[in-house]
């Protein structure tokens, strides 16, 4: 944990994806800093599990089922939190993820693997592998942006942070769709940030590098725990040789949701990268 920050005490945050392995860790920073957290996942139980950490660590937290792809079900949750708390003043933007359907198998196009069935090549990616991780990624950021935005409005300082990626500036190979979202993020961000501010509402993104987490292990490491080939790459390309780990994101957090620290600060995607992308290669 960080040195205890006393101005976000009592704050109420909304965390979608917080179930996952980065934005779990955020929601557990926030609530050891005296933040009331919402703890969304699209599986109630791994928000449960979450909520479980903090309250056993003497924080406040709920946990609610939220599925970012349908406004129902972002609106449902909005609901039952507001039966706990009576506005937010940070929402965290953070369910997202890849999937096969919407990504090549292979990097570069070689028109012999038109022939090949065990390529998976542009011209083979589905119209639903592509929306899916595209509403996932955008929509579903937008959506729940407009839900829970609405009980932020009344409070004091209200912030927003989009989670955005280092496949945002330029893509990286083979993810195509979630590439498109993330760039997305970064303009929706700079969008939102300029649409608020008479309303004095925030907006800004964090821009994790490469961590180790659930939606990119089967990419990051093998059957073996070992390095893949893209694993390699990636720490190559990284000036500080390594993966990020979760706690590297809170200071940036903490940073960005507290109005005395950075309530001059919006419309910025901050990269938390080991140095990734000011490095050109050579
Ligand atoms: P994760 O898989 O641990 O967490 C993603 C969370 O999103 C999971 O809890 C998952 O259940 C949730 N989710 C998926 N579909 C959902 C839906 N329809 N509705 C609600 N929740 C849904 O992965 P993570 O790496 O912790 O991802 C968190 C965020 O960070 C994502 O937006 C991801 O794109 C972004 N990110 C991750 C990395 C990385 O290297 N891990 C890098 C850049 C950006």
């Amino acid at each position: 944990m960080l040195s205890f920050n006393e101005n976000l005490q009592g704050k109420v945050a909304v965390v979608t994806g917080g179930g996952g392995v980065l934005c779990g860790e955020m929601a557990r920073e926030l609530a050891q800093h005296g933040v009331k957290v919402a703890v969304l996942s699209r599986k109630q139980e791994n928000a449960q599990g979450v909520v479980d950490e903090i309250t056993a660590q003497g924080g406040k937290a709920i946990a609610v089922a939220c599925d970012v792809l349908s406004k129902e079900s972002i609106e449902e949750a909005d609901r039952q939190i507001r039966e706990h708390y009576d506005g937010y003043d940070i929402l965290i933007n953070g369910a997202g993820g890849n999937h096969p359907d919407a990504a090549t198998s292979e990097e570069h196009f070689h028109s012999e693997s038109l022939d090949n069935d065990g390529i998976k090549t542009f011209f083979d990616l589905t119209e639903e592998g592509l929306k899916h991780v595209f509403h996932l990624n955008y929509i579903g950021t937008v959506l729940s942006t407009q839900v829970f935005m609405k009980s932020m409005l009344h409070r004091e300082s209200p912030v927003v942070i989009n989670i955005s990626s280092m496949s945002a500036p330029s893509p990286m190979t083979k993810v195509l769709s979630y590439s498109s979202a993330k760039a997305g993020i970064d303009n929706f961000t700079q969008w939102l940030a300029v649409h608020m501010a008479k309303e004095n509402v925030r907006c800004n993104a964090i821009a994790p590098g490469f961590f180790l987490t659930s939606q990119n292990r089967n990419m990051l490491l093998d059957e073996n725990g070992a390095y893949t080939d893209r694993s390699n790459k990636i720490i190559g390309q990284t000036p500080m040789e390594r993966l990020g780990n979760a706690e590297d994101l809170l200071g940036t957090l903490v940073w960005l949701s507290d109005h005395k620290m950075s309530g001059f600060v919006t419309g910025v995607t901050v990269p938390v990268d080991g140095g990734f992308m000011a490095y050109s290669g050579v």
